[in-house]
């Protein structure tokens, strides 16, 4: 017989475990369970329909019923459904999405290295740099540093990486790791000092952090363009140039995260252009396949690659990979995405309809709840706060963020809670008229909220 509504329900409970999911919310709301989509929107088994207002998990930038993409994975199917990049051997489509990359990336000339997650290409970026480093004859050279408040993935060392409170849960981060400070002008920012004045002082402790553990012991630096899962946090202005110079005085490679940022989140093609960031490995994922299969990449430049081949002269090979890495139907959706952002003008798309976006973000910041309100590009954040004034949160055992989320799925729109800011990343392919409906439930639910809790 047939399932319906009530079984799926029950069934999830009993038997799924859910990532990352509010525990009280899913007892009370129940699980959503998404049975189709259309454009930006997402239907559930109930039939009701929802704005995807974060592109499913940032990655659905193309909507969730896109022919192009359906039909560049259903063409690769039928050539040539499953094969590997081990021994040697390889499929067209992951050379050529090898080189389109490279092409359209701030990396250019170099080599790249793909995987099935985020998560694995960050993991595989830190095996990469520990390897060049020992075969070189620095083995001490191991140490990472990531940015509190970043996020890398849940592998070992990626989740090491993130430099979220919750990696306590499990032991980590491992002995290699150190944190640099999260740029949030906003929050962290002092009284009387300029974005550039606060920039400077966080270089000026990345070097301090760097001389102390000693240059010589140091891998890699790693930051994402926009700290994504840590709130939406575009960095203060100068941020990166004056952390960059301090990379290249010590000779640390800047290992550049753009798993969220990648492919036009920003409103450029990437993070590093919209920052004008030079990186030694540049990582993507999400919107490289509209989040239609599992594939990341890892783009080393031209150093870089040639460190690594001569790194595996010792052992004849690179003793690292993935069964299903570099899929051919991965890579074959891959190239259409490149194709429908470049050349069929879905980028020049994004820049002008985050105009709109923006705008209109910025006009929440009005709102009695909204502390800051920040973005770029099609991904923004509302900083909610108890007192606009000390930017005082509300207690935590209000789940006030929770609430706005739960509001705003009762009015159709899905967003991401994120502590005390709610997310938003809508797809590329949203129209001027949905993003003023997107805005229209979003102003709703703050005032529904606001009752709530003042009534
Ligand atoms: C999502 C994300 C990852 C992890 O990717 P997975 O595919 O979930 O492993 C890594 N880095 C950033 C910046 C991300 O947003």
């Amino acid at each position: 017989m047939a399932k319906e509504t009530s079984d799926w329900i029950r069934l999830d409970k009993d038997r799924f475990f859910h990532t990352f999911s509010h525990l009280g919310s899913l007892e009370k709301i129940g699980p959503q369970i998404i049975s189709r989509g259309d454009g930006i929107y997402v239907y559930d088994t109930f039939g009701k329909k929802y704005i995807e207002g974060n592109s499913g998990l940032w990655n659905a930038a193309f909507g969730f019923n896109n022919d192009q993409l359906h039909n560049a994975a259903l063409n690769q199917f039928k050539a040539l459904p499953s094969y590997h990049t081990f021994f040697g051997r390889n499929t067209k489509p992951s050379i050529e999405l090898a080189d389109q990359l490279l092409r359209n990336s701030p990396i250019r000339d170099g080599k790249v290295f793909f995987t099935n997650s985020g998560s694995e290409a960050n993991e595989s970026v830190v095996k990469i740099l520990w390897m060049i480093n020992r075969s070189i004859g620095l083995s001490d050279r191991r140490k990472l540093i990531a940015r509190k408040n970043g996020y890398h993935g849940t592998t070992v060392l990626a989740s090491s990486l993130t430099g979220k409170d919750y990696i306590k849960a499990f032991g980590l981060p491992t002995s290699d790791i150190l944190y640099a400070e999260c740029p949030h002008y906003w929050r962290y920012g002092h009284p009387g000092e300029s974005e550039s004045e606060y920039s400077n002082r966080l270089s000026d402790n990345l070097e301090t952090l760097i001389i102390r553990e000693d240059p010589q012991t140091i891998a890699g630096f790693w930051a994402e363009p926009v700290i994504g899962a840590g709130g939406v946090i575009p960095p203060p202005v100068n941020y990166f140039k004056t952390i960059q110079a301090v990379l290249k005085k010590y000779q640390i490679p800047m290992v550049i995260d753009e798993v969220i940022c990648g492919l036009g989140r920003t409103g450029s093609l990437w993070g590093c252009d919209t920052y004008d960031i030079t990186p030694d490995i540049l990582i993507t994922s999400k919107v490289l396949t509209g989040g239609y299969f599992p594939l990341a990449a890892v783009l080393l430049s031209k150093p870089i690659a040639e460190q690594l081949s001569n790194a595996c002269i010792e052992f004849e090979e690179f003793p690292h990979g993935f069964t299903t890495g570099g899929h051919p139907v991965g890579c074959a959706i891959g190239l259409k995405v490149l194709e429908i952002l470049l050349s069929d003008g879905l980028l020049e798309h994004v820049k002008e309809i985050s105009k709109l976006f923006n705008e209109n973000l910025a006009m929440l910041s009005r709102h009695n709840l909204v502390g800051e309100s920040r973005g770029v590009g099609l991904m923004g954040a509302l900083e909610i706060v108890a007192d606009k004034q000390s930017k005082e949160p509300f207690p935590s055992n209000l789940d006030v963020t929770e609430k706005l989320a739960n509001s705003a799925i009762n009015q159709g729109l899905i967003m991401r809670p994120l502590g005390q800011s709610i997310v938003l990343a809508p797809p590329f392919i949203i129209t001027e008229q949905q993003m003023v409906q997107l805005f229209d439930i979003l102003h709703s639910t703050l005032d529904d909220v606001e009752k709530q809790l003042r009534p």
